[in-house]
């Protein structure tokens, strides 16, 4: 039975399409598109047109990019022999957002999960592979997701290219700032504690 009329109906299926939106709020964002104006809504369509359109991976670090080098590995006052490896590109933002890294970066698009059938060839690691071979790479720093997936592809890479003379890092984890010892679980702790610096 159909309680909206057809394009209506069709417009809260697309938006039931995205991740964490169930049908009531698919319901709500489409009466809410129905309620901009035109022009609003012409806008935001094109937005999303011209986004996957746009966009490409940067042939470097195959991050998201609207040129064929992103900015980030064009930018020559960033040092190119420090690779930041991560899982995707928000966690280029993230990094970024620190202003705590100069190096660049590759972007991986995934984590190697057996589980859900992603292995090392369905992810962006031949791309890094290709470029710590090419050498003038003095340091790659693992920065994938500290969960299973994250850790065996960290694993996995550092065996990889660790042949190549590279110095082979991975992002310390611990008791987040602000947190209390009590509330840290076993894992988190244990990493803590293996991973402590001199003060
Ligand atoms: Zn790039």
């Amino acid at each position: 039975m159909e309680y909206f009329a057809l394009p209506l109906q069709n417009l809260i299926e697309e938006f039931e399409k995205l991740p964490g939106i169930g049908s009531k709020t698919a319901q709500r964002l489409a009466f809410f598109t129905l309620n901009r104006s035109e022009d609003e809504v012409k806008k935001f369509a094109s937005a999303i047109i011209n986004a996957k359109e746009q966009l490409c991976y940067c042939s470097v670090c195959q991050n998201l990019s609207d040129s064929k080098v992103c900015s980030v590995c064009s930018n020559s006052s960033r040092d190119h022999s420090v690779i930041c490896v991560v899982e995707s590109p928000r966690d280029v933002l993230q990094i970024e957002k620190t202003n705590e890294f100069n190096g660049v970066y590759h972007v991986l698009h995934g984590a190697i999960s057996p589980m859900d059938n992603v292995g090392p060839d369905d992810i962006r690691i031949k791309e890094l592979v290709g470029r710590v071979s090419g050498g003038d790479i003095k340091e790659v720093i693992m920065a994938t997701n500290p969960n299973l997936e994250g850790e065996t592809t960290a694993m996995y890479i550092s065996k990889l290219i660790k042949p190549f003379g590279i110095n082979v890092t991975r992002i310390a984890h611990g008791v987040p700032v602000g947190g209390e010892l009590e509330f840290a679980d076993e894992v988190t702790l244990s990493k803590a504690l293996k991973w402590r610096v001199e003060l």
